[in-house]
């Protein structure tokens, strides 16, 4: 039986089985046409309607919950910090340190080590985002449960490949805690019946 994680900050160990939550910024959390940029830095915007509560009751329940967003840190502390939504990211992976935008899977990889997973633990993840080739194409690839967060017709709906097909799609940031529910429990149940399956038949 694996030991529940812990790490240095001594946050409350999540339950193994809780999907572990990597979100998008633009578009997903921030409503980008609220957006001032100066000189490459995005000074304020808006969160989108239900981004924070999303956000706090992801880690009210219990989900490992961690930023997953092209840009510059600072754009994202400028952004997340006024409503308090900053402080409750477990881990910040940002392109401009990564040096890699997403669908790279260093972007994805750089996440999942900055949150101590392994490879096997992808299936794991559910990353959400507005942008089916950045956010969508890259989870899938790396395995991850993908969600597309379509709450604005400014980026496209329409998978042009394959790979840009979302599991699962959200236009409110209000679904996304009960579709993580029946994930854990569809997941849950796999488990169990995996376990039945295993135990030797009755002599
Ligand atoms: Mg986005």
């Amino acid at each position: 039986m694996p030991q529940p994680r812990r790490d240095s900050q001594a946050r409350p160990a999540a339950p193994a089985d809780l999907p572990i939550v990597l979100l998008d910024c633009g578009d997903t959390l921030v409503d980008e046409s609220t957006e001032v940029h100066e000189d490459g830095i995005v000074l304020s915007g808006e969160l989108t309607p239900g981004a924070e509560q999303m956000v706090r009751d992801l880690v009210a329940a219990g989900h490992r919950v961690a930023l997953v967003a092209d840009g510059r840190l600072r754009s994202f502390e400028n952004l997340l910090e006024p409503s308090g939504v900053f402080d409750l990211f477990e881990t910040l992976t940002c392109s401009d340190a990564v040096r890699h935008r997403k669908p790279s899977p260093r972007m994805f990889k750089a996440a999942m080590g900055s949150l101590d997973l392994d490879p096997e633990d992808a299936a794991r993840c559910v990353m959400v985002g507005n942008n089916l080739a950045r956010d969508i194409a890259g989870a899938n690839r790396m395995g991850m449960i993908s969600v597309h967060m379509a709450w604005t017709p400014r980026y496209s709906r329409t998978p042009e490949h394959p790979d840009e097909v979302p599991d699962h799609t959200i236009v409110d940031p209000a679904e996304l805690l009960p579709l993580l529910r029946g994930l854990a429990g569809s997941a849950a149940t796999t488990a169990l019946l995996g376990q039945v399956a295993e135990e030797p038949a009755a002599r």
